[in-house]
């Protein structure tokens, strides 16, 4: 936030970064304190007229563009409203400020009307863009707007913040920022559902599966119980992180060591073709499970246990 400091930020702002990592709170964070009449260093004060305006969500120099309720996009209405917004007066002499979030959501016909205004943007106005997926905006608008990128981080700072969070637990703030792949709103939420435990379990299934044969249809069961979108994801991660470990690639998203040392052999026995293969097929039921269209999840799962089994009998065969 030193730029802010400085009153060298720029008009448009694409804040970016994993699931997690805390991309609308930076946003929110970022907003309060430019709206604030007495900030402390980097943050509002929490109490001066404008942070409780902005508490109560009723700051009149800040505006959120979202998706309206039964929409998954942001139309081009709604940016025009915004855009009359960004052009009054600020009411109470700082910044006039918008959240877009997610700005992916906006159709092509809203992003081709924000880009005139991210070109001619009017003076003490701020736009911020929240994504998870730079890679769905135009490239006009990327290349108009300063890219925050959000990385997740393990550093000293941010274990302290998650481990403040956690209180008493039974896991270090370490461990769980390092499953989380280092965001920490992941890791906070990993250790309130007791998903780190089930992650394992997953993972011992996985094992379990090449040392001797299992019944597909169980094994789906129980996934299908602890949810199919978080057992994908995390058998996405697994096979993903054996596909580094088979290339000998830096593995950017290590898994805690506990973890490692199953998915290590896994990553020997199999070839990567088969480790692909496996791949494609958890991302393609993933994608069928987080869609629109409601398939049966159960089927979604025992699709990949089985394709995971045959790679098992090939590779022994
Ligand atoms: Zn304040």
């Amino acid at each position: 936030m030193s730029a802010a400091k400085q009153q060298r930020l720029a008009h448009g702002l694409l804040i970016t970064g994993p699931d997690g990592v805390g991309r609308q709170e930076f946003a929110h964070a970022l907003a309060a304190r430019l709206l604030c009449d007495s900030p402390a260093d980097d943050a509002a004060c929490g109490q001066c007229r404008s942070c409780v305006l902005f508490q109560a969500g009723n700051h009149p120099d800040l505006a959120r563009v979202e998706p309206e309720e039964d929409s998954e996009q942001i139309k081009v209405e709604t940016i025009r409203t915004f855009i009359d917004f960004i052009h009054l007066t600020s009411q109470y002499g700082r910044y006039k400020i918008a959240v877009i979030d997610p700005a992916d959501a906006m159709n092509r016909h809203a992003a081709n009307t924000l880009l005139k205004t991210l070109e001619e943007p009017p003076a003490g106005s701020l736009l911020m863009l929240v994504t998870h997926r730079l890679a769905l905006l135009p490239a006009t608008i990327r290349s108009r707007c300063q890219i925050v990128m959000l990385a997740g981080s393990r550093s000293p700072e941010t274990e302290r913040w998650v481990a403040e969070r956690l209180g008493q637990s039974r896991y270090s703030a370490s461990e769980l920022l390092s499953l989380a792949r280092g965001a920490p709103l992941n890791a906070v939420e990993m250790a309130e559902s007791g998903s780190r435990e089930t992650q394992a379990e997953v993972l011992r299934n996985l094992q379990e599966m090449r040392q001797r044969p299992f019944d597909p249809v169980a094994v789906a069961k129980r996934w299908s119980e602890i949810g199919v979108e978080p057992v994908l994801r995390w058998l996405l991660a697994f096979l993903g992180e054996m596909a580094c470990l088979k290339l000998r690639a830096p593995v950017e998203t290590t898994s805690e060591p506990a973890f490692r040392r199953i998915l290590q052999p896994l990553a020997d026995e199999l070839d990567l073709r088969q480790l692909m293969v496996c791949y494609e097929t958890a991302l393609r039921n993933y994608r069928g499970a987080t869609g629109l269209i409601s398939l049966n999840n159960q089927a979604l799962l025992e699709e990949v246990v089985i394709q995971w089994q045959e790679s098992g009998s090939e590779a022994r065969g």
